[in-house]
């Protein structure tokens, strides 16, 4: 974080912005300023540049169109691939985490170029996943199991230089017959989860702010975040 503030970059809500994806943005600022640490962020339009000087960009879901115009402008513009080359944290939910990848499939399955910033291949799988889902995440994140919303026909495989977030424990995920959810490489970060994803699992939030700001945060105190968390849990778990 080069200046005193952590400047957020909300990646185009007017076209990646599903099941309430921007709470993320909100939980984040909240988590910050509760260890005093002011933040600033941008609602980015898609008719405008990335900035340069981002600590955290987000990107949320989308439907097949806006996803493919989001992609194409984020690969005109450049400012993303930018931000990862000097390590700014990256976290994208569906179809931004398509975005990311290699490739993505289209409206009628057919590959489309992403932006390369993280190791994996997405296309359309036969059904589209739809529901809960749970993961436990790498032990090495150090972060508990994580609950989201899924919904999206994507199917995602992980290549050699990025890692698989979580094993699923319920619900589809990436869907590539390995039981993986999401995937992530240094500091960018990519999952299939809804809820909003930071909102329902405060853990995550904060592994992302504390590779943000580049040092430890201090514990907070169990919120209602936890209890949201404890409550999609036993819901997703629950036998039917
Ligand atoms: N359009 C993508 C898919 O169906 C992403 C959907 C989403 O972001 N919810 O796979």
């Amino acid at each position: 974080m080069p200046s005193d503030r952590l400047k957020i970059v909300w990646i185009y809500p007017d076209l990646l912005s599903t099941y309430g994806d921007q709470g993320n943005t909100i939980v984040l600022e909240r988590r910050a300023a509760l260890r005093g640490v002011p933040t600033e962020t941008v609602h980015l339009r898609s008719d405008e540049p990335v900035p340069p000087d981002g600590d955290l960009y987000l990107l949320g879901g989308g439907e097949d169109r806006p996803q493919i115009l989001a992609a194409q402008r984020l690969r005109a513009d450049g400012g993303l691939a930018e931000a990862a080359r000097r390590n700014a944290v990256i976290f994208a939910v569906c179809a931004g985490y398509q975005i990311l990848g290699h490739e993505f499939g289209g409206e009628e399955g057919q590959p489309l170029p992403g932006l390369g910033l993280l190791d994996i291949r997405s296309g359309r799988g036969q059904q589209r996943a739809v529901g809960e889902v749970v993961g436990d995440v790498a032990a090495e994140l150090n972060v508990p199991r994580i609950t989201g919303f899924e919904n999206h026909q994507g199917v995602t495989t992980i290549g050699p230089n990025a890692r698989p977030l979580a094993k699923v424990v319920a619900g589809v995920g990436n869907g590539d017959g390995q039981g993986f959810e999401g995937a992530y490489a240094g500091h960018t970060l990519g999952t299939y989860m809804h809820g909003p994803a930071l909102v329902r699992n405060p853990g995550l939030a904060d592994l992302l702010l504390t590779w943000a700001v580049g040092m430890e945060l201090p514990q907070l105190p169990p919120s209602w975040s936890e209890r949201l968390r404890e409550e999609r849990l036993n819901a997703a778990l629950a036998p039917r």
